[in-house]
């Protein structure tokens, strides 16, 4: 007869749940793991009134509590510099509100529009650019009606080629609610390609476990862009993550946002690219930072940002550089601002190398 024990684990592992610590979302917890001094709980709770709170455990397990400006608690802690008046902030910075036909879809460009089935998400970021509409306060997901009419949209609409999953979070989906959506897209011939924009291998890599990635297991190809904007994020748990949905068949890229404090170095974001291609992401978009109220302390120029693309340009691998891109404040689109290497104007087209140097260019 098997030993008891032997029994019970079998069990355990038949059930497939793993069991997640509580994130901390509120001050009190903040304070208890000394992520907050207690002291500044107070000058702290108006911040958490206007702006979502939550921190993981993984998360919060990676976070420096002897450095003050430690690059992941500028990301997670909230700060009294949300508050600071920011006359540069826009209320809907990338202009999500305008197009919106129904509830749950922003449909800006005509090939592929965002769908947004959860709100919530597992980390809060300090920095994002949706900080307004995601979030405790709002409605966790799309009611089934709401669901059912951003489906009955898609399907109208013969032009979206892909759809893109975004949020909140979409893998805070239950794998089998996930998984039923996913049928319903694949039933839509039009729509050729899904995409899933996440932070959850980063934020709870224990969720994207065997059952969530089976249920991305599609005959339409599924790309994941993961959401990464410093080399420590990339724990072993998160790499595992990731190579358990790139062996399934998936194609995994990341998306980060170029934030004042955190990765505004070349080393830094050297060693967040180099590391993101060992492990088979290739790095796909660097966001010039939004202009979301109350993240003003997390701006860099665009020169900057320009500066550090030039920069990495001469010392990284192709396959390590991403397109460094702005949301044109008001919903304009996504443009390229990377190209500081090229003025064309009357003069003619003047190139500058990696190191620096210019070179006119005949044409
Ligand atoms: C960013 C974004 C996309 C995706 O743009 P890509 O350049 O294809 O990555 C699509 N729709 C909206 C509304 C977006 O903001
Ligand atoms: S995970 Fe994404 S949507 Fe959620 S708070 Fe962070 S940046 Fe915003």
């Amino acid at each position: 007869m098997a030993p008891r024990n032997n029994a019970t684990l079998t069990r355990r592992k038949g059930a497939r749940i793993i069991p997640r610590p509580k994130p901390l979302m509120d001050l009190e917890a903040l304070a208890n793991e000394r992520l907050i001094d207690a002291a500044m709980a107070d000058e702290l709770r108006p911040v958490a009134e206007r702006f979502s709170v939550s921190i993981t455990r993984p998360l919060a397990d990676l976070i420096d509590r002897h450095d003050a400006n430690d690059p992941l608690a500028l990301q997670f802690v909230p700060d009294v510099r949300e508050l600071s008046a920011d006359p540069l902030a826009v209320p809907d910075p990338i202009g999500d509100a305008a197009h919106s036909p129904v509830k749950g879809i922003i449909h800006r460009y005509p090939d592929r529009l965002l769908l947004l089935p959860v709100r919530v998400c597992a980390v809060y970021c300090r920095f994002c650019f949706r900080r307004e509409t995601v979030g405790s306060n709002e409605a966790a997901a799309l009611s089934q009606a709401e669901l059912d009419a951003a489906l009955a949209y898609i399907r109208n609409h013969k032009e979206i080629w892909e759809v893109i999953l975004s949020g909140g979070d979409p893998f805070l989906l239950s794998p089998r609610r996930m998984s039923e959506l996913l049928r319903e897209l694949e039933r839509i011939e039009h729509v050729r390609v899904i995409r899933i924009h996440t932070r959850l291998p980063i934020a709870d890599p224990a969720r994207i476990n065997a059952t969530l990635v089976n249920s991305l297991s599609l005959a339409k190809p599924v790309y994941v862009l993961m959401h990464t904007n410093h080399p420590r994020e990339l724990t072993a748990d998160c790499l595992n993550a990731c190579a358990l949905m790139i062996d399934s068949g998936i194609t995994v890229l990341s998306q980060s946002v170029l934030l004042k404090g955190v990765n505004d170095n070349a080393d830094t974001l050297e060693q967040l690219f180099r590391k993101l291609v060992e492990n088979r992401i290739k790095p796909y978009y660097l966001h010039h930072c939004d202009r979301a109220a109350g993240t003003a302390h997390f701006r860099t120029s665009i020169a900057t940002g320009q500066a550090l693309m030039r920069e990495l340009r001469g010392r990284l691998s192709g396959l390590c550089l991403p397109e460094y891109v702005l949301d044109i404040p008001g919903g304009f689109g996504k443009v390229p601002v990377n190209a500081a290497s090229v003025i064309n104007d009357d003069s003619g087209v003047v190139i500058t190398d990696p190191s620096g140097v210019r070179h006119p260019y005949f044409e």
